[in-house]
């Protein structure tokens, strides 16, 4: 049954809200698709509603058509299996948590990598079981340090996540890819111009990962793109190999002897001060100048792990590009079995202080020091002075060995093809992660092999903006005078406007709803008796339904207008062809 103006719960706004900058949260509230009710929380109106079941509807279609299964989870969850893979302490101040009448820890869940685990692990125990994709779409929950634009950036949003379980690497890799394509049917349906871009892989524990960023100039991620050979990656992300051989200077030369000069780590604790100098000049023992400097462990076979860098006291570890994704966190707070838990931590971190390098490497001593711009490599040696590993320290580096590069900007070499990068603005939209075994390992995700052995289930995870989407989608698309909704996603198809005072134009109109819902078109009829040609006109553009209908003094000469929203193009049509002329 078409939506009447006179009776749908709606109220149209003729003002900005004064807390929205950005047109999208702008005309969603104007237009009355959302209402707020806390920073980041919003109601969905009846409006809103329909658009965002409209994009779940496109969600669930491809999902479905990649043989992935709907389930749903609680939104209300457990500690306990957010404590066993480490994202309860992990997640820092950005998940809610509560407490039941009993004093037992719960949260609201901000993704379910924990439960669909547990789900396989529950009722599956066999290879044959295996692939399997199963996924929702569900509310979640994030405590998000700047809720941003209405719904663009909410604290409880909408999104789409599923999960894929593979035995090996290969069926990972094909889980991947079938998600990847359904992905890219998403987005063209719900008409975003959008790039594929390479992202951090690490902060999941994983191996590979893309985000789907829709182009906006007032986007929050800044992506590089090569116009050359295609590359293109979160800024985030962009990889530059770690240079092999660096100037021998820098650091105090070596010699295994404890003198005053020997480099010890506290040495390089010094050298970092200086390499590394806080902006204001004070010591760098302060937790901001530590974020973003990393200290990778590079073994004799040249495989290379990450160090998180900390002093003891008060100063923090910010370790959430190391790749486990840790919030800040006191150094003083991580216990043995914290460094267990956090893998990328697990060899401590540089400082004097409980479970510092030293006792955790065996690292006394810095031989042959390589320092050059933001890098200094050296060899580690134990007391006797044997080589035991070696460090690099850095600035931005990333858990494969690599310096991200966070300040490449336009005109800086590709690191595949070395022509200038471009660099422009999205929004995420979509984020697909090879996860590997880190949640199958902690939630004891295994299945018997072919050869009866137990084996550890490989895991991706793949995520939709569904409510983002509806934001990113009016961002794209408006005017002056308000939303230009596509047709897949409006909230009707048609949008009937009768005016003026006459009985025969709201009989004619009402009879044009009525028959062109017949056909299967949704119908937004303005059929309110009061409000002047002028306030409906201005809701008709401010909603933004695709093809605006005008009933009025024409009818009388058997002629209605015919609108197209987003061009403004009128046509003029005779009354008797209106049904197939809107079709
Ligand atoms: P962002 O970088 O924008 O904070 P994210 O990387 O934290 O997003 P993911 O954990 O990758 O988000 O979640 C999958 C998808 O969920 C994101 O690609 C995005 O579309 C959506 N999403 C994440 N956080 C929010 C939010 N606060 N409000 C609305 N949608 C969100
Ligand atoms: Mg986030
Ligand atoms: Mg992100
Ligand atoms: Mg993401």
């Amino acid at each position: 049954m078409a939506m009447r103006m006179s009776s749908l719960f709606l109220r149209t706004l003729r003002e900005n809200p004064a807390d929205a900058e950005v047109p999208s949260h702008q005309l969603l509230v104007r237009a009355g698709y959302i209402r707020r009710v806390s920073p980041g929380i919003y109601t969905w109106l009846p409006l809103g509603l329909r658009v965002l079941r409209r994009v779940e509807a496109i969600v669930r279609e491809e999902m479905d058509a990649i043989g992935s299964q709907e389930l749903l989870f609680p939104a209300l969850l457990p500690r306990e299996p957010y404590e066993a893979s480490g994202r309860w302490t992990e997640y820092g101040e950005n998940i809610f948590r509560l407490q039941d009448r009993k004093g037992d820890d719960y949260l609201l869940g901000p993704t379910h990598e924990e439960m669909f685990t547990l789900a396989v692990k529950d009722l599956y125990s066999s290879y044959k079981d295996l692939p399997l994709s199963i996924y929702q779409i569900q509310t979640k929950y994030r405590d998000e340090s700047r809720p941003r634009a209405g719904i663009l950036r909410g604290r409880e949003f909408v999104m789409k996540d599923s999960y894929s379980f593979d035995l090996d690497e290969a069926g990972l890799d094909k889980s991947y890819q079938l998600h990847r394509d359904a992905y890219v049917r998403i987005f063209e349906r719900l008409g975003f111009h959008y790039v594929i871009v390479q992202a951090m892989a690490g902060a999941m524990g994983g191996s590979k990962s893309e985000e789907f960023l829709a182009t906006a100039e007032n986007g929050e991620d800044t992506y590089v793109r090569c116009p050359n050979c295609g590359y293109a990656a979160n800024v985030e992300a962009v990889r530059v190999p770690v240079p092999d051989a660096v100037d021998a200077s820098g650091l105090p030369a070596a010699h295994v002897e404890d003198t005053p000069d020997t480099p010890t780590i506290d040495t390089l604790v010094a050298h970092l001060e200086s390499a590394f100098p806080r902006s204001d000049g004070r010591s760098w023992t302060a937790a901001d100048t530590l974020k973003n400097v990393v200290v990778m462990l590079v073994h004799p076979d040249g495989t290379r792990e990450p160090l998180a860098i900390g002093l003891p006291g008060d100063r923090e570890v910010d370790e959430k590009r190391l790749g486990a994704n840790v919030e800040p966190a006191t150094v003083e707070a991580f216990e043995e079995k914290d460094f267990a838990r956090y893998p990328t931590l697990a060899k401590g971190y540089i400082g004097p202080g409980a479970l510092g390098l030293e006792q955790s490497t065996g690292i006394r001593y810095l031989l042959d020091p390589r320092v050059s711009e933001g890098t200094a490599w050296v060899t580690g040696a134990d007391e006797s002075g044997r080589h035991v590993l070696d460090l690099v320290v850095g600035r931005d580096f990333t858990a494969d060995g690599t310096i991200e590069a966070a300040e490449v900007r336009d005109g800086d070499a590709c690191p595949s093809c070395g022509h200038g990068l471009e660099s422009a603005r999205g929004i995420e939209m979509g984020h697909i992660f090879q996860l590997g075994t880190r949640f199958a390992e902690a939630l004891d995700l295994k299945v018997l092999d072919e050869n009866g052995k137990l084996r550890t289930v490989t895991m991706g995870s793949y995520g939709v903006g569904v409510s983002r989407a509806v934001a990113c989608v009016a961002e794209g698309n408006h005017d002056e005078l308000g939303l230009v909704w596509p047709r897949a996603l409006a909230p009707a198809d048609v949008h009937v406007v009768a005016t003026g005072k006459d009985d025969a134009v709201f009989t004619f109109a009402e009879e044009l709803t009525r028959s062109l819902e017949a056909e299967g078109v949704e119908v937004l009829f303005d059929d309110r008796r009061q409000a002047s040609p002028g306030v409906k006109f201005k809701d008709a553009e401010l909603v933004g339904v695709p093809t605006i209908v005008v009933v009025g003094r024409g009818l009388a000469d058997g002629t209605i207008e015919v609108k197209d929203r987003r061009s403004g193009e009128r046509r003029e049509v005779a009354t008797a062809d209106a049904v197939r002329e809107v079709l």
